[in-house]
């Protein structure tokens, strides 16, 4: 089976030729145009959006020398995400489907991130899945490939969201997270006692917004220097850190109290790439003796080949659905 699939839920325009369990080409074209802003401008995307996926669309098709009519699926992300983003990727992906009669199948953007990691492991069951990206900070709980429960998100803030205001109020560039990293490395973790909110709180819940408006009164109490800058970067790290490994250590419990015992966690989405939070996660899960899963790095941050891999991994006929409607605030369906 081969499968092209467009990924534009926010500022990332992707293309995939995906066959069987092969990443034929991925080509992903992040959109420089939002750094001036210090974030994502959702008119400006979809505008970027239109004007790139033709011309990389055409681009995958002539360098791999394969036509439109030889695919056999079609598919782009419906959702969630941002409106005029989400629609400019999925009706161009529809009218090609349309015209060589093909196959439509709508993606949810959260399937692509949390069926990820199965595209390079053997995933063992029951298996904990924790999302941290830019939208969406969340703890899903899959007893076997087809199962899907949310255990607990994020009540405010996702984490990704964290790291791009603090950076913005440090004054660093967009997206936050790789300054924040490269800052961090040089600077005293310890220099900040900053707050953990809801941290101890027997939920799966995160909540990030607190920590954003105390970052933002100490700034504007400070003489900002790079001593400042890097401790903070440093200390912040830290508390999000903290912060993701004991909820995983309560996800671990709150199953074990259910009696399920988790044999597996997946880190998925652009921030399991930081590796300080890596490499804390994986002194936690060393003690508990399950597996730690993380995509390959073309499947971190958004990306259309794992919306191809989620597409090729469940797909039916009864997936077919040129008339499905793109949803911002899509959620996810219990069984996939
Ligand atoms: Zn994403």
């Amino acid at each position: 089976m081969l499968v092209f699939a467009a990924e534009t839920s926010c500022d990332e325009t992707s293309v995939c030729l995906m066959k069987n369990k092969n990443i034929v080409d991925h080509i992903t074209f992040s959109q420089e145009i939002h750094k001036i802003h210090g974030g994502v401008v959702p008119e400006l995307a979809s505008r970027s959006h239109l004007e790139k996926i033709q011309e990389i669309t055409q681009k995958i098709f002539k360098k791999n020398k394969i036509e439109p009519k030889k695919i056999d699926i079609f598919t782009a992300t419906c959702g969630p995400g941002l409106i005029g983003a989400l629609l400019v990727g999925s009706t161009y992906v529809k009218s090609l489907a349309l015209n060589v009669k093909r196959p439509f199948v709508p993606m949810n953007h959260l399937e692509g991130h949390i069926l990820s990691t199965s595209f390079n492991n053997e995933v063992k069951y029951p298996h904990l899945v924790l999302l941290l990206t830019g939208g969406h900070t969340q703890f899903y709980l899959m007893q076997n490939s087809k199962e899907v429960e949310l255990l607990g998100e994020s009540v405010d803030d996702a984490i990704g969201e964290a790291f791009d205001k603090t950076a913005k109020l440090l004054g660093l560039g967009y997206p936050g997270g790789f300054e924040i990293e490269n800052r961090a490395n040089k600077g005293d973790e310890k220099f900040f006692s900053l707050p953990k909110p809801l941290i101890n709180d027997k939920n799966l819940n995160f909540s990030f917004s607190g920590l954003k408006t105390y970052i933002n009164l100490l700034i504007k109490k400070s003489e900002i220097n790079d001593f400042f800058i890097n401790n903070l970067c440093a200390s912040f790290q830290k508390t999000i850190s903290d912060i993701i490994v004991s909820k995983i250590e309560a996800g671990i419990k709150v199953l074990n109290e259910r009696n399920i015992n988790i044999k597996a966690l997946s880190v998925v989405g652009g921030v399991s790439n930081n590796n300080y939070i890596k490499k804390n996660i994986k002194i936690l899960i060393d003690r508990k003796n399950i597996e730690l899963y993380y995509p390959i790095k073309e499947m971190m941050s958004d990306n259309s080949a794992m919306i191809a891999w989620a597409c090729l991994k469940n797909y039916n006929n009864s997936k077919n659905n040129i008339f499905f409607k793109c949803e911002p605030r899509l959620r996810i369906n219990k069984n996939l």
